[in-house]
């Protein structure tokens, strides 16, 4: 038994090394892949749940690796917040949103809003409104032309200085929406002082409509609580049809979610465009 028990330690403590040694490698490329700029973004649209008509899209980035082909935000993001690479990463995916609202307008596409995720570490660093208003600046973008989504961890590490940014970036026009609403700890005395203007509902709710009682309930409580604070609810991970009714009825007001369009690329989303513009 002392054996079997000195081998599992040392199993243990190889499969330690090892993912050590594997976060190593993908920190060290990951640095490679922001000074090369190895990042694109996905754009996920979000739509009216009753006319299904394209309000803004949701940039999401992703990570061409010259040779595992694409990375997902998954497997990067949190080592890149640990590691004190977000700013960096989030800086590129700011700028690159930007130059494709000013892309699309060149190409005489009207622009729809782009929704920028801004992860916590990222949020926390003073920086971030300088990025904003540089990448702004250089492709002639309005702050109404963006929306910055966060999550609630991310208002609550430090509520005082979060309320701040927030109006900084009000000032600038710049929208904001409450990521993963319902995942967090925030109370309702906090979102009555955030100045946001959206509330997603996290799709893990979403998940469990129209059967659900729990997520029904959940689901039905934010979006009355929203409204009355005067925010829009868009509705996160809409599969089925039956969740989309269901959203519907309880007056959501957008959606997202596979059964209306996955991220793509800006390619594949220019049909959806031009469709949303010229009817
Ligand atoms: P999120 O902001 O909550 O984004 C929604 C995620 O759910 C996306 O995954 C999207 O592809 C996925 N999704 C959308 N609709 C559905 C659906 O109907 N069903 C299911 N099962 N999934 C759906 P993705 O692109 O892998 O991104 C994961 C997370 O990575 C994002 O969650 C966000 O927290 C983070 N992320 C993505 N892009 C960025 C970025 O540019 N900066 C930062 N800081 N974080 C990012
Ligand atoms: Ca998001
Ligand atoms: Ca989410
Ligand atoms: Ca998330």
């Amino acid at each position: 038994a002392k054996a079997a028990g000195k081998n599992r330690f040392h199993f243990h403590t190889e499969v330690a090394a090892r993912e050590a040694a594997r976060q190593f490698e993908l920190e060290a490329q990951l640095r490679l892949a922001i000074a090369r700029e190895e990042f694109e973004l996905h754009y996920q649209p979000k739509l009216g749940v009753d006319d299904r008509a394209v309000t803004a899209v949701e940039a999401l980035v992703r990570w061409r690796h010259p040779n595992r082909g694409l990375v997902m935000p998954g497997e990067f993001i949190a080592l890149a917040e640990d590691r004190g690479l977000i700013v960096a990463i989030g800086r590129l995916v700011i700028k690159m949103a930007c130059r494709q609202i000013a892309a699309w307008r060149r190409q005489g596409i009207e622009p729809p809003c782009v929704a920028i995720n801004v992860s916590a570490k990222q949020f926390a660093d003073d920086v971030l409104l300088a990025d904003l208003t540089a990448a702004m600046t250089e492709s002639s973008v309005g702050g109404g032309e963006l929306v910055v989504e966060l999550t609630e961890t991310a208002l609550m590490a430090d509520p005082e200085r979060a309320t701040g940014v927030l109006e900084a970036l009000r000032r600038l026009g710049v929208r904001i929406a409450i990521d993963d609403f319902g995942t967090g700890y925030s109370s309702l005395s906090y979102l009555k002082r955030f100045p946001a203007d959206e509330v997603k509902i996290d799709r893990s709710f979403v998940d469990g409509l129209p059967e659900d009682p729990d997520d029904l309930a959940i689901t039905q409580a934010v979006i009355a609580m929203a409204h009355s604070l005067g925010m829009k609810v868009v509705a996160e991970g809409v599969e089925t049809e039956a969740q989309r009714s269901a959203l519907a009825a309880m007056g959501c007001d957008q959606m997202q979610g596979y059964l209306l369009g996955r991220p793509m690329p800006v390619e594949d989303l220019v049909g959806r465009l031009s469709k949303a513009v010229h009817g």
